[in-house]
């Protein structure tokens, strides 16, 4: 169970991206984020993986308590923290599978990580191709492959980590709406299969609507809205897309 306890973040030039928020989420939840561009969505997903620290709040995890108790807890966290992004963020001179061990680098020491990953990792890494449908491309170079095969080996290494938390970054948002579903699909049913905690961010209601268990809906970083695929009607949905146009910039509107 991951929680946060009124977490909020301004950026230095004054921006309020996250207003506190208290939420809790179940491990195994398939969480979707939807709101507007500017609504605060990857703020909060960085600041669930530590890359930003909260100005205010804290997030901990059942068992281990504050991720940010210190720099060990916090790089044991990102071990456990699976990151997608909508660019996918592979070495395009890299074949897929060596993209795809980039996620067990996390799992050595600095030193060793140096040298050249066991074997074991070979095999998990695999495996992690495999379950994607791409184990026939493992020697191909990352940028000879389509955007939704390396969108797909951006899943196989976030799952190579082993992690219990996954956070996607508007993960289909480059993709075509067919290969787009597709390759949610994917992350959906590995999350599902591993008992993984996924938040992801979408800009696609219908993907949210297929996929979701349960969906925050964030306008100038404040939830508007929390609950379940069936509660997500027109009205609510007016309240996340509708009310942000008619709102006036955070910096001026909070000050
Ligand atoms: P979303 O992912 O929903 O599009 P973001 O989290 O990217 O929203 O942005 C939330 C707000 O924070 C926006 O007003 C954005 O301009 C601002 N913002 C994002 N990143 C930074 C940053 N590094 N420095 C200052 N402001 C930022």
């Amino acid at each position: 169970m991951l929680r946060l306890h009124e977490v909020a973040l301004i950026y230095p030039n004054g921006v309020r991206a996250v207003l506190p928020t208290s939420i809790t989420v179940p491990k195994g939840q398939f969480l979707v984020l939807l709101g507007p561009s500017g609504a605060g969505k990857s703020t909060l997903l960085r600041c669930l993986n530590g890359l930003v620290r909260p100005t205010q709040g804290d997030i901990t995890i059942e068992g281990w308590g504050s991720i940010f108790q210190s720099g060990r807890t916090l790089r044991e966290h990102r071990m456990r923290t699976g990151m997608i992004f909508q660019q996918h963020h592979l070495i395009d001179r890299l074949t897929a599978l060596q993209n795809v061990m980039i996620g067990r680098i996390g799992a050595h020491g600095t030193f060793r990580s140096l040298f050249p990953l066991p074997r074991s990792d070979r095999i998990v890494a695999l495996q992690s191709l495999e379950r994607v449908g791409l184990i026939e491309r493992a020697l191909d170079r990352a940028d000879k492959l389509s955007g939704g095969q390396q969108q797909r080996i951006g899943i196989a290494r976030a799952m190579a980590q082993r992690p219990q938390i996954v956070l996607a970054d508007e993960p289909v948002a480059s993709l075509d709406p067919a290969t787009g579903e597709k390759v949610l699909a994917d992350l959906h049913r590995i999350c599902r299969e591993d008992g993984i905690t996924a938040i992801v961010s979408l800009h696609q209601v219908d993907l949210a609507r297929r996929f979701a268990d349960r969906v925050i809906g964030l306008v100038n970083g404040r939830i508007v809205f929390d609950g379940s695929v069936s509660q997500l009607g027109q009205t609510t949905l007016d309240g996340i897309y509708l009310t942000s146009l008619s709102q006036t910039p955070k910096r001026q509107q909070w000050n």
